[in-house]
């Protein structure tokens, strides 16, 4: 397997390490995945949410020095309009585990309009460090801005104000190098070779997967794969891919099948919903089932997933 980069060489590595979730909050268009891509540097990184079933989606991890960044979203976190949205958020809030940090967005050019003001107010609640990240201050003036972050943290109770322009990575090192200094001290929550080389494919078969063995764990052997056999690029964005997912028996088939395809139905629904929840676009998602036989003994196979062939 390639090394995407070399940070992390053995021996090069700092003794201490830190790392902690960052929730991203702010109003749709704030600028949340714009900010994630600089933050995270050249490639996105989605990693399988695997480890955080109940905890918001990871966006992206971002390393700085010994420190692991893991961006999260916090959905349907602004704005809650009913008591029951409020509760809800606030709920969400004062759990201790859902962040260590958490960034809240505002966007330069909106200004603290109602929606805005609204979260602000929210969190004062929020027992966790808050930063107040004023976003596209490349269209606005300086002068603005600064009554802006004046305004904000009247409102807000905040630990620092950056001003950044995420589309030019404008003022994100420094963001960036104070999350990485303020991240509590531990083991890094992902390894690292899961970082620099999780492509949005083998996550997409790893949705899949999941999806399988949370469904059928009892009924199905641990062989079972799901390649990818198309990815396109749909014109408006949307993604198109084809997976599939190859048993070692026609009974097994069956199974991933399920009555009337019902089985494969829902395998397929729920792995389209959490792909594009990732990829934050439209997925179609067609899953084909096919009998490999004799699958366990092709050593091609392990290589494709990154595995040893076991010699013996
Ligand atoms: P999200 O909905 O919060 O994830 O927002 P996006 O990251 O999708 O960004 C929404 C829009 O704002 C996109 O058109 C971005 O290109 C734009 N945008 C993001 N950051 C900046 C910035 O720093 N400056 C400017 N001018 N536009 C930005
Ligand atoms: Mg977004």
């Amino acid at each position: 397997m390639p090394k995407a980069n070399t940070d992390g060489e053995a021996g090069a590595r700092p003794q201490e390490t830190c790392a902690g979730f960052v929730a991203l909050i702010g109003a749709p268009n704030v600028g949340k995945s714009t900010l994630v891509n600089a933050l995270v540097g050249a490639k996105v990184t989605i990693v399988s949410p695997k480890v955080q079933t109940t905890r918001s989606l990871v966006r992206g991890i971002a390393m700085e020095g010994g420190s692991q960044i893991v961006l999260v979203d916090t959905p349907g976190i602004f704005a809650p309009k009913r008591r029951l949205d409020r509760a809800m958020v606030t709920k969400a809030w004062s759990g201790a585990h859902d962040a260590d940090l958490v960034c809240v967005l505002i966007d330069a050019k909106r200004g603290l309009d109602d929606e805005t003001e609204a979260l602000l107010g929210k969190l004062a609640d929020v027992a966790q460090p808050k930063v107040l990240v004023i976003n596209k201050v490349d269209i606005v003036d300086k002068p603005k801005l600064l009554a802006l972050a004046e305004q904000a943290n009247k409102i807000g109770k905040f630990d620092a104000t950056f001003m950044v322009a995420a589309l030019s990575s404008y003022g994100v090192p420094d963001l960036r190098a104070y999350l990485a200094a303020h991240v509590p001290r531990g083991p890094w929550l992902y390894p690292e070779d899961q970082i620099s080389d999780a492509p949005a494919q083998s996550l997409s078969t790893e949705i899949t997967r999941e999806k399988l063995f949370h469904k059928l764990h009892q009924e199905l052997p641990y062989q079972l794969t799901v390649e990818v056999e198309q990815w396109k690029e749909l014109r408006g964005g949307a993604l198109r891919i084809e997976q599939t997912i190859y048993v070692e028996r026609e009974s097994q088939r069956k199974i991933v099948l399920g009555e009337g395809g019902q089985m494969i139905k829902y395998i397929g629904a729920a792995a389209r919903k959490e792909l594009s929840e990732l990829l934050e676009r439209d997925v179609h998602l067609f899953l084909f089932v096919k009998v490999r036989e004799g699958w366990g003994d092709d050593p091609e196979r392990y290589r494709e997933m990154g595995l040893e062939f076991p010699k013996e």
